[in-house]
């Protein structure tokens, strides 16, 4: 079955639904990117997929378990060990080094220093930012960060990568960038992306897209 599925989900805020049956499916490994105008219900969706919201009614799977009804320290858990995010800005510590905060989630998760420092060296690398290891997040420009910011969501070896807006901060040459890298890295370690974003440049580096309007889903089948 898929490794993430929302069954008619429903979500308000306020007297205007965000969420008014949305379903998506995710696929192991599947780059899938959820487009709409600004305010549409994307990141609301990202929020009850990824478990950080709780939806009305309607239904979260993951692994076919309902991620709607584990308690709070399961889900919390969950995201963890099996998921990586991606937000626009501002994710990073700013009191730790760029080496710092690829290493936390390892450290996190009980890894010595030592290791998880290897492991955050080697994904740094990856992301062609070693040069800034040493270096707070402060002191590195936007594509840079971002591309640290990947690194920190992929060094734990998610199951998913949850990216809302990963380049809404950047230029176009830098956002292609980290979205070449993130897609990369995402294929190599057999991690699926849900990507939020309304710009159809960045939806190119998908698989497949998912258009959400009102808070209604709608699936696109790519003629490629
Ligand atoms: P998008 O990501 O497509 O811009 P959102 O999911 O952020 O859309 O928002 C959908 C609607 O829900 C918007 O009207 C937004 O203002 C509202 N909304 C989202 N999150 C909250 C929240 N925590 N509290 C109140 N309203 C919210
Ligand atoms: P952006 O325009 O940068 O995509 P969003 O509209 O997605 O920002 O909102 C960013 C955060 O604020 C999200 O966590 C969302 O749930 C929350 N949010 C959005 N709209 C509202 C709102 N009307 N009231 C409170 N929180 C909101």
């Amino acid at each position: 079955g898929p490794l993430l599925e929302a069954v008619d989900v429903h979500k308000a805020f306020g007297p205007t639904p965000a969420l008014d049956g949305a379903a998506i499916r995710l696929w192991p490994g599947e780059v899938v990117a959820v487009m709409g105008p600004s305010g549409s219900g994307k990141s609301t969706l990202l929020h009850c997929l990824a478990g950080i919201l709780r939806p009305d009614s309607g239904t979260v799977y993951y692994r076919g378990a309902e991620l709607s009804s584990m308690s709070d320290v399961a889900r919390s858990e969950l995201r963890r060990t099996d998921f990586g995010f991606v937000f626009q800005f501002g994710q990073l510590v700013p009191e730790l080094t760029c080496l710092e905060n690829v290493a936390l989630p390892l450290r996190l998760g009980g890894q010595r220093r030592r290791e998880a420092e290897r492991a955050a060296t080697e994904w740094l690398e990856r992301l062609e930012v070693a040069d800034v290891a040493n270096k707070r997040p402060g002191e590195t420009s936007g594509g840079q960060g971002q591309r640290v910011a990947v690194a920190r969501a992929l060094v734990t070896g998610p199951k998913v990568v949850f990216a809302d807006e990963p380049t809404g901060a950047l230029d176009s040459l830098n956002g292609e960038r980290v979205m070449k890298l993130l897609v990369n890295a995402a294929k190599d370690t057999g991690a699926a992306v849900v990507l939020v974003t309304h710009e159809a440049r960045v939806a190119a580096y998908s698989d497949r897209e998912v258009v959400v309007r009102d808070g209604r889903t709608r699936q696109v089948e790519l003629a490629q």
